[in-house]
């Protein structure tokens, strides 16, 4: 199956129509950017899973919204 220039949201098949798949790439990318530790300051948080976050450099995990800190 082809699948359309919507980036990581392309596994989602046509279900969902353009929009929301337009929204669920914008909202993805975002999610593999290093984000900053609101502990050390450092751009070293990554996503573990939904809402739970882990920095990188000071090995602190915490809670935070479910798509970005
Ligand atoms: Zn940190």
């Amino acid at each position: 199956m082809a699948t359309k220039k919507v980036g990581s949201a392309g596994r989602f098949g046509a279900r969902y129509g353009r929009k929301p798949r337009q929204r669920v790439a914008e909202i993805e990318s975002k999610l593999k950017q290093w984000h900053k530790c609101p502990y050390c300051m450092k751009k070293r948080v990554k996503r573990v899973s939904i809402g739970i976050w882990k920095c990188k450099a000071c090995e602190s995990k915490f809670t935070g919204k479910a798509y970005t800190i």
